[in-house]
């Protein structure tokens, strides 16, 4: 089968379409022939190398895909050859090992694919909607009624979190680089959308929530933002930071004077048990319709670099997804 090797850390050109050998199901697994794959901001860090999850080398990257299983192991209850699905990782590494066209993964890594979500909707299920979902239920304590801006809210994680934060009632105020990427935040139902490159767009934020600002802010460029997040966030708000790339000052002041908090997190650090309610908001999202991702561009998956490079490019409007 054809497979993604990355054979040394590096810049995207260390990643190689290569023939390697068919894997097989063994006990407890189950093999999903792949039709689509999420390309995920921290599978370009793993790449570099010296991210906290290192792989041996040679290694395929991914945790994100959808497809069909065609292969059941034995001691596996519950999969059928035929079934729809998307993965959460794969039996080879939690965060990677999906760019290949056959995966195997343990059956606890696999969730039904509703027959209205397509493959390519699919691979954009599990990092990026297991982290927003995290983010509004299990750090900033999302509530009906609530104000919330998704600063940087037209990639992966900020149209996951815009929908599920509009389905449970909040008021959704997103940022974007581009023109397009404002369109695809107002597309997911956020009542206000503002250019993150507009001089004056924090004012903005502040005027439309009639000068208390958001309740809560789930943060995707913190060394940027930080700062400004606690300058504009309601007083007793809370902010969750989901991206950073460097570091960042800030006036330790602002989160005593706003009484406010500040939470992380980590995708890999869910409980697990937190990591199944997830998946089931997700299935419950997809079915009803609240839940309906947005793919921005799809590359054949020989393309893997260009994808790479793609994504840690400014104007994203949805999900990057490889086809096998
Ligand atoms: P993505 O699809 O590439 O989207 C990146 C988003 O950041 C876009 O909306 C982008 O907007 C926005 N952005 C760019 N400059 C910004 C600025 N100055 N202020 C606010 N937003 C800005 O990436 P993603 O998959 O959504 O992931 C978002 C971030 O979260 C990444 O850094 C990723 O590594 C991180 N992440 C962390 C976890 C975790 O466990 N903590 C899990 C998943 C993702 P434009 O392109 O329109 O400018």
């Amino acid at each position: 089968m054809k497979a993604i090797l990355a054979r040394q850390f590096g810049g995207p050109e260390v990643l190689k379409l290569e023939e390697v050998p068919d894997p097989t199901a063994g006990p407890g697994q189950v093999r999903v022939h792949i039709h689509a794959i999420g390309v995920n901001p921290y599978d370009t860090y793993m790449r570099a190398g010296g991210y906290a999850i290192s792989p041996d080398l040679p290694y395929t990257p991914g945790a994100d895909a959808a497809g069909i299983v065609d292969q059941v192991g034995d001691d596996v209850e519950g999969w059928t050859k035929g079934d729809r699905v998307y993965i959460s990782g794969t039996a080879s590494g939690k965060a990677h090992g999906a760019y290949a066209a056959l995966v195997v993964c343990e059956s606890g890594q696999l969730h039904r694919l509703p027959a209205r979500t397509t493959f390519a909707q699919g691979a954009g299920l599990f990092v990026p909607y297991v982290t927003a979902w995290r983010a509004l239920f299990g750090r900033a304590n999302a509530r009906a009624g609530d104000t919330l801006l998704v600063h940087g809210a037209s990639g992966a994680v900020g149209i996951a979190a815009t929908q599920f934060a509009v389905a449970a009632g909040l008021t959704v105020i997103g940022t974007a680089g581009t023109d397009e990427g404002l369109a695809v935040v107002r597309q997911q139902g956020a009542t206000h959308a503002f250019n993150h490159r507009s001089p004056g767009y924090l004012d903005q934020i502040t005027g439309v929530t009639g000068g208390r600002g958001p309740d809560l802010i789930l943060e995707m460029l913190a060394n940027v933002n930080l700062d400004h997040d606690l300058t504009i966030v309601a007083p007793g708000g809370r902010i969750v930071v989901i991206g950073n790339r460097g570091r960042v000052e800030i006036d330790a002041r602002k989160i005593m004077g706003k009484d406010c908090a500040v939470y992380g997190l980590a995708l890999w650090g869910i409980p697990a048990d937190e990591v199944r309610r997830a998946h089931r908001a997700i299935t419950a999202g997809l079915e009803s319709g609240a839940l309906n991702p947005v793919v921005g561009r799809e590359m054949p998956l020989a393309d893997a670099a260009a994808a790479h490079a793609a994504v840690m490019e400014p104007g994203a409007h949805g999900k990057i997804v490889l086809i096998p």
